[in-house]
């Protein structure tokens, strides 16, 4: 008798993978924001179900900032949140991971930033490597922030910095030399962009804050010169599929920006972004790929396989899983 054909899911499940582009406080469990306020968060998000869009950005920020607001009131919270977190992440067969906590985050609930990254260290659990990053919007670098920001490129459990927020917020001056010295303290950087602003907002990262990695960066796609500038410097996009849908990304470029992009050399990964506020674990978007854009499993597979290859991880590291990947397809 023939065997049963394995599932999608199933083999998602199966493949090993990365996840480089995931806010802590976008992944807070429903289940922690409702134990810690009982009774007002009875039902999950409209912004759950699948045919919800989000009216813009600041609709979108408005709500994670309530959540964020009523949970992360400690580093005991954010340590209590990573653990859960990590977890799923280790049962959902994910062997790296790049998260951000971000600092207008614990300059709004007056929290010590580098607690608060200690703290998610702590939660890191056997079989899952996590690179912790400070997110910082454009506008960061406040009389109250400075200070912190500057020792933040001196905390051991950091790994990078990352440009969060509005993308259409003046980019203050400060950024260009911040991001460098973060670089000299042996930080990784990376930037928010080519979401809500087009390519040349993304390619001004590149140039300007110097980074080999943007977040989102689907609205690449609209100009053929930005994205020959990515493959030429060997900048890869960690886009999130679900997110771009829900945000109204995806209408405003081509049907399928991301199998373009990757036709055009680029390399890609995947990622939630915010999950409580899209409802989507990395499975799901891995799905959404198959099932809405006709990705095969050798496609999805090769996402999977370039998570390992930006994971900022030595290459025997990488290779088991590398190895696991190509015995799949
Ligand atoms: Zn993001």
């Amino acid at each position: 008798m023939k065997s049963r054909e394995e599932s999608i899911d199933e083999f998602v499940q199966r493949l090993p993978k990365t996840e480089t582009h995931l806010h802590l406080e976008g992944a807070l469990p429903w289940r922690l924001l409702c134990e810690a306020n009982p009774g007002k968060y009875a039902h999950p998000p409209d912004s759950w179900q699948p045919g919800f869009r989000f009216r813009d950005f600041a609709h979108f920020e408005g709500e994670l900032l309530g959540y964020a607001e009523d949970y992360f009131k400690s580093p005991e919270r954010y340590h209590e949140c990573a653990k859960a977190v990590f977890a799923g992440h280790v049962a959902a067969n994910v062997k790296y991971l790049e998260t951000s906590f971000a600092s207008g985050c614990i300059d709004f609930m007056k929290l010590d930033g580098q607690e608060v990254c200690d703290a998610i260290r702590a939660a890191v659990p056997e079989g899952l490597e996590v690179r912790i990053f400070l997110g910082i919007h454009h506008d960061g670098w406040t009389p109250n922030m400075a200070p912190v920001l500057e020792r933040a490129l001196c905390w051991e459990n950091l790994d990078g910095i990352d440009l969060h927020g509005p993308e259409d917020a003046p980019l203050g001056d400060w950024s260009a030399s911040y991001w460098k010295r973060a670089r000299d303290a042996g930080k990784f950087t990376k930037a928010h962009a080519g979401e809500f602003l087009g390519p040349a907002f993304v390619k001004r990262c590149v140039e300007d804050l110097g980074v080999s990695r943007i977040e989102h960066g689907v609205r690449s796609i609209e100009d053929p010169e930005v994205v020959s500038f990515l493959r030429d410097h060997g900048v890869d996009l960690d886009i999130c599929p679900i997110s771009n849908l829900k945000l109204g990304v995806l209408s405003k470029t081509t049907a399928d920006p991301i199998r373009a992009l990757l036709a055009a050399g680029i390399i890609c990964t995947v990622s939630t972004d915010d999950p409580i506020s899209f409802g989507n674990s990395l499975g799901d978007d891995y799905r959404f790929l198959a099932d809405g854009f006709g990705f095969s499993r050798r496609e999805l597979a090769q996402l999977a396989r370039n998570g390992f290859e930006v994971a900022l991880i030595s290459p025997d590291r990488k290779a088991p899983h590398l190895a696991t990947i190509a015995s799949m397809v």
